[in-house]
């Protein structure tokens, strides 16, 4: 039998069925801790597949391929795909799950700990995931700040994440996450995911989001690190005025009165009111000292 024969015979393996059967066949018990929920709906797969907007032979990085759910739709759409996985029960289920797709690599692993520079070589890539949710913000964080050569990324993510991510200043979900989210892309949530797609149905409902990789931040900033420490301290204690968090985040008094009187921002105003634009300000004006 050659590959392509191979790959006809394989059944879509976002089903409940299927999915059964795999967990079946290969004695696999699922992992909570690893937050293995797997897709068991093929509309849902299609939906990260068409958010991805895939040119065949285009190359996507996916974390955590379970048994093959989501990458046999990526490769069905004729992506290079690299799939890093950690439990090390899975590859052995996924040459199998996934025989005669030759455009899926395997990489077992730690999705925080591989070498994804060395992975990706000059890119560019897409990220297409349903995420471990026990991990999500340290993944998209690992993913953005190396400026990696990603273009796109569709992920699925708790609802309640998401939501932090697309937030505007002034609302309550607005945070640390929100900002780094919006200083490296320009996200948007394509589309809700009930609880009944997965296989186990995890507590809490879920989205897809898109996350557009900007060529350049949305703020021009003289040093990101000193950037995102002040973003950090600002809404490290939320209930506190801006200048007292940020002193409490080890930025010395005076230099905090100074910058705030350059970048003219009210030393009472809490941090979850500032803009990107604001935090951009705030942090040159710290460069000033
Ligand atoms: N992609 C599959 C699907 O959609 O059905 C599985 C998604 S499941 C929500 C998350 C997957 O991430 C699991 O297969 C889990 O073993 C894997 N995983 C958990 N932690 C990981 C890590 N640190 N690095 C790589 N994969 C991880």
């Amino acid at each position: 039998m050659n590959a392509e024969d191979e790959k006809i015979l394989q059944p879509k393996i976002a089903s409940r069925e299927v999915t059964t059967h795999i967990l079946k066949a290969f004695g696999l018990h699922m992992s909570k801790k690893l937050g293995q929920n797997f897709l068991i709906d093929a509309g849902i797969v299609q939906g990260i597949v068409d958010a991805a907007e895939i040119e065949p032979g285009e190359k996507i990085l996916e974390i955590g391929p379970g048994i093959g759910t989501l990458t046999q739709g990526l490769a069905e759409a004729g992506a290079m795909v690299t799939a890093v996985e950690l439990d090390k029960k899975l590859p052995a289920v996924l040459a199998e799950t996934l025989k005669g797709y030759d455009n899926v690599r395997i990489v077992p692993g730690d999705i925080l700990k591989v070498d994804i520079p060395a992975l990706m070589g000059e890119g560019p890539y897409k990220v297409a995931a349903n995420l471990p949710y026990y991990i999500t913000t340290p993944i998209l964080m690992a993913l953005l700040e190396r400026h990696l050569p990603i273009t796109r990324m569709v992920t699925m993510v708790q609802k309640e994440v998401a939501e932090r991510m697309v937030a505007k200043p002034g609302s309550k979900t607005y945070g640390a996450l929100s900002v780094a989210v919006q200083y490296y892309t320009d996200p948007e949530i394509v589309l809700d995911v009930p609880p009944r797609s997965f296989l186990p149905a995890p507590e809490v409902d879920s989205v897809v989001i898109v996350c557009k990789v900007r060529e350049t931040p949305s703020v021009a900033v003289k040093d990101e690190k000193r950037f995102f420490r002040v973003v950090k301290a600002a809404f490290g204690q939320r209930r506190k005025t801006l200048s007292n968090a940020l002193k409490g985040g080890g930025f010395p008094k005076e230099q905090v009165r100074d910058a705030m009187e350059r970048a003219g921002i009210d030393p009472t105003r809490r941090g979850e009111t500032l803009s990107l634009a604001e935090f951009g300000r705030l942090a040159d004006a710290f460069a000033e000292e």
